[in-house]
């Protein structure tokens, strides 16, 4: 492996995936930088419903190993490493990383995003089976049943607002006594009678047997604690883009978003950005996907200018 390329991907879920598939098939020498396994945060999705393409959907884990085949067979090359840095010299565009420094004309930053997690015993152990982030993703398997959803903002009145659709009880679980999400999601949150807010309330453990069953909770102002029974927790406490080894060098927002054009082209010449890591990304994998393709579009552009 030299460590002269034409295009470099950072991240390997659905956005780099999908970017080094249209490089590699445009013939451009591409290295992928994965710091896990490829495949990115759809991996943790048992069942993937609304990827176009498979009508009986297919499994998180499953989508990334397909589209990682598939960009393989065009030439794709596959770093792990993690990617620590990114330099300018000149034409070239250095990317550092845990395994040596490596170079190309282009660079498309495809690291994704986390979502904060709450900290709590059970929660990484039931993560997909009854733990979620997505309720666009995992709300349709909870119908009839009574779910839980942890946070009080946009996000989370959203993610309770959608699981109404389904669920058969809605309890929205907020460590304090006044939600932080806009006026017109808590009026229609107020109007829908399947939610139910516990004020002052955390969340301090999730148990089950193979699936979730109960959450553990104590009241914020009093200590008093309590259990809930539920078949699912969404956990919507905010998202935390994977940004930080960029800091100084690319146009991020205040809560770490790269900006970008709708050419995925950031504020630097040569560097792209795809996916959710992007400022107003829908943060689906069918549109990271899109994002990616669209930023080895450009990047290919970019380098034959
Ligand atoms: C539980 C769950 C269920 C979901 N279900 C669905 C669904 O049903 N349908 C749907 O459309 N979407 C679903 N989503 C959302 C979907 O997974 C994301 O929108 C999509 O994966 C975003 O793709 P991405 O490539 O932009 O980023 P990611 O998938 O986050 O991939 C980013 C990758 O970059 C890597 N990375 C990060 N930093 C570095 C670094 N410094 N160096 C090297 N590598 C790095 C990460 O390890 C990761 O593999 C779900 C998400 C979750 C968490």
């Amino acid at each position: 492996m030299t460590n002269e390329y034409e295009v470099i991907i950072i991240g390997g879920g659905p956005a780099g995936l999908s970017a080094g598939l249209y490089t590699s098939r445009a013939r451009l020498r591409s290295l992928l930088i994965e710091k896990g396994a490829v495949g990115g945060q759809i991996t943790n999705a048992e069942l993937v419903e609304n990827y176009p393409g498979f009508p009986q959907g297919i499994s998180g884990l499953e989508l990334g190993q397909l589209i990682h085949q598939q960009a393989t067979k065009y030439g794709l090359e596959t770093l792990q490493a993690e990617a620590t840095g990114l330099e300018l010299q000149g034409e070239e565009r250095v990317v550092i990383t845990t395994k040596g420094k490596f170079t190309a004309r282009a660079v498309i930053i495809a690291s994704g995003s986390e979502r904060r997690k709450l900290g709590i015993a059970g929660e990484e152990e039931f993560t997909g089976k009854g733990v979620s982030y997505c309720a666009t993703c995992d709300g349709p398997f909870f119908k009839e049943r009574t779910v839980a959803v942890v946070g009080g903002g946009n996000a989370a009145i959203t993610e309770a607002l959608h699981l109404a659709k389904f669920a058969s009880r809605v309890k929205v679980i907020h460590r304090r006594n006044e939600f932080r999400a806009t006026r017109i999601l808590q009026e229609k949150a107020l109007a829908e009678a399947k939610i139910e807010f516990l004020w002052d309330t955390e969340v301090e453990g999730i148990e089950g047997k193979d699936i979730v069953k109960r959450l553990n909770l104590s009241n914020a102002i009093t200590g008093e604690k309590s259990t809930l029974e539920v078949a699912g927790v969404f956990i919507a406490i905010g998202l935390k883009p994977n940004t930080d080894y960029l800091k100084g060098i690319l146009p991020i927002d205040d809560a770490g978003y790269i900006i970008t054009n709708e050419k995925m082209e950031t504020k630097v010449a040569g560097i792209f950005a795809a996916g959710d890591v992007r400022l107003n990304s829908a943060r689906q994998s069918i549109t990271a996907a899109g994002d990616g393709a669209t930023a080895a579009i450009y990047a290919e552009k970019f380098i034959s200018r």
